[in-house]
């Protein structure tokens, strides 16, 4: 139910959201108050959410709950079938869908459409296969090994993939048979409710989804600490990743995290100069897509000491010519961050690198030039970065790239591994086996070799900091499953 009226058109209308979504039915938020979500263009409030409240997390696992048994009971060809139903409902919404979520992100529009919008369409479209394709008993001598829905999920988003992030939790695990009561990011919480108004038009029971955006603190902690909520799963910031565990832990629920990053690019010494340039910009466009704010995004750029400066070369040009500005114009490569405090952030990050004596080959902390409003930062590059720095070490999060030489390959995969995060890598070689060798000595939990695309049937997630368990494919679909053996009489 959109209480906004703005008048105009999709790029400038508001939508103010006044309901959260429980049972079946929009009701009132127990909390009175809400949340102004603003566009990251004009930095003007775009709408609202409710605040949400922990009681409105009481009544949505209840009414999770309430609806689990007779949808952990139905078959699974019929959830698929809802499953594919509700990606065409998202498909059909797609315009809507890409306007709304450039506003919230600031992703420019055409990549919006694809990864953002087509991306989560593809994902719910892919969940209903994985469900149905699924193994779920297995022989093993005398006993059966059966595979059954956790129960009811809490479903925690961030904002910088919100729809994405968000259908690949909620549609496994509906597929899977669980219940779920869902939370957007309060920063971008307004793509959240058109999928919520897809699932509410396509005969979905009520309560097997429910939606109660709200803040971290209050309805993010009251869902992780709720005793009738079996599993949660978030994709946010390692800090928030602690936070849901020491929640969990009170219940021994299960938890899935898929948190920060602070991926390592290695480019390996046998390649032609042309591969080296070639694998250097495409390196840019998976450090700075949607603005750099991509938890896989490769933002520490490892290069042999001996072609340090043509890597330089490559990158004052390709990142001195990237556009900034208006996610709106096709032209625009790098559009505003989500967020004023976000933009804050990463500014004092550059701010840091500057401190720590780090050198500036391009960008820098001040506004770019040409805007004058809008939540923009200059595309970065920071050169001849020692690993052991701030900008080398924490999770930035913003369009800001550091390029680290290294000795040998010994050195490059020490480097990449002085991380306390695991989350994704790239090597790039003449050789395959030998990138191959490379990527192997990784610690993380995927790494792309010669800019491989990734693949949403494989599993991602994260060692050490970066999280716990899967998402994608059958591995991400396990997650939703618990396991019981049936001891049989032989
Ligand atoms: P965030 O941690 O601030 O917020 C993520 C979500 O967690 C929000 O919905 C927030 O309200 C909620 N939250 C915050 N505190 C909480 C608490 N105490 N209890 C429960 N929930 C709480 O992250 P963000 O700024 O929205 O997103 C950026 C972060 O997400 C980055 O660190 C990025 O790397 C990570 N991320 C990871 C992946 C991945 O798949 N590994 C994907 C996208 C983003």
């Amino acid at each position: 139910m959109d209480e906004g009226h703005g008048a105009g058109s999709e790029r400038d209308r508001r939508h103010d959201r006044r309901h959260v979504y429980i049972g079946g039915r929009w009701v009132e938020s127990a909390s009175a108050r809400v949340v102004e979500v603003y566009d990251s263009v004009t930095e003007e409030v775009m709408g609202c959410a409710p605040e949400g409240h922990p009681t409105d997390v009481d009544h949505a696992v209840e009414a999770a709950r309430a609806a689990f048994d007779e949808w952990a009971a139905t078959p699974v060809g019929e959830r698929a079938a809802l499953m594919a139903k509700a990606a065409d409902g998202l498909a059909a919404r797609a315009d809507e869908l890409t306007t709304l979520i450039t506003r919230e992100t600031g992703m420019p529009v055409e990549g919006c459409r694809v990864v953002q919008v087509g991306g989560a369409v593809h994902f719910v479209r892919v969940a209903a296969e994985v469900a149905v394709d699924f193994a779920y008993e297995e022989r093993i001598k005398h006993s059966l090994v059966v595979r059954e829905p956790v129960g009811v999920v809490g479903a925690i988003a961030p904002w910088n993939f919100p729809l994405n992030q968000m259908v690949k939790k909620v549609a496994y695990a509906m597929a899977a048979g669980c219940t779920v009561v869902a939370k957007p990011s309060e920063v971008a919480p307004l793509d959240a409710y058109v999928l919520t108004e897809v699932l509410d038009e396509i005969g979905l029971p009520p309560g097997v989804f429910n939606l109660v955006p709200g803040i971290g603190p209050t309805v993010g902690q009251a869902m992780s600490a709720h005793p009738d909520v079996d599993m949660v799963s978030l994709t946010g910031s390692t800090a928030s990743g602690t936070k849901v565990m020491q929640s969990a832990a009170t219940t021994i629920k299960r938890v899935g995290l898929e948190l920060g990053g602070k991926s390592a690019n290695i480019l390996l010494d046998d390649l032609s100069d042309d591969a080296f340039r070639d694998a250097v910009s495409q390196g840019v466009q998976r450090a700075f897509m949607n603005g750099g704010q991509i938890c896989a995004a490769l933002t520490r750029m490892l290069v042999p000491q001996s072609r340090l400066d043509l890597a330089e070369e490559v990158l004052s040009a390709v990142v001195g010519d990237m556009r900034v500005g208006d996610p709106f114009d096709p032209a625009t490569v790098v559009g505003p961050l989500a967020s004023a405090a976000h933009r804050d952030r990463v500014v004092g990050m550059i701010r840091a690198g500057l401190e720590d004596g780090a050198a500036l080959l391009v960008g820098g902390p001040d506004r770019p030039e040409g805007v004058d409003r809008g939540y923009y930062v200059r595309p970065t590059v920071f050169t001849r970065v020692d690993n052991s720095m701030r900008i080398a070490q924490e999770e930035i999060f913003g369009p800001v790239l550091c390029l680290i030489p290294y000795r040998d390959d010994a050195d490059a995969v020490r480097i990449a591994n002085d991380s306390q995060y695991g989350l994704s890598g790239g090597v790039w070689s003449a050789d395959v086996a030998r990138a191959e060798l490379v990527a192997r000595r990784i610690r993380t939990g995927a790494v792309y070799v010669n800019g491989a695309a990734t693949n949403v049937y494989a599993p991602f997630g994260g060692y050490k900091r970066s999280g716990i368990g899967r998402e994608y494919g059958r591995f991400g679909f396990e997650e939703y499953l618990q396991i019981k053996s049936l001891h049989l009489p032989s």
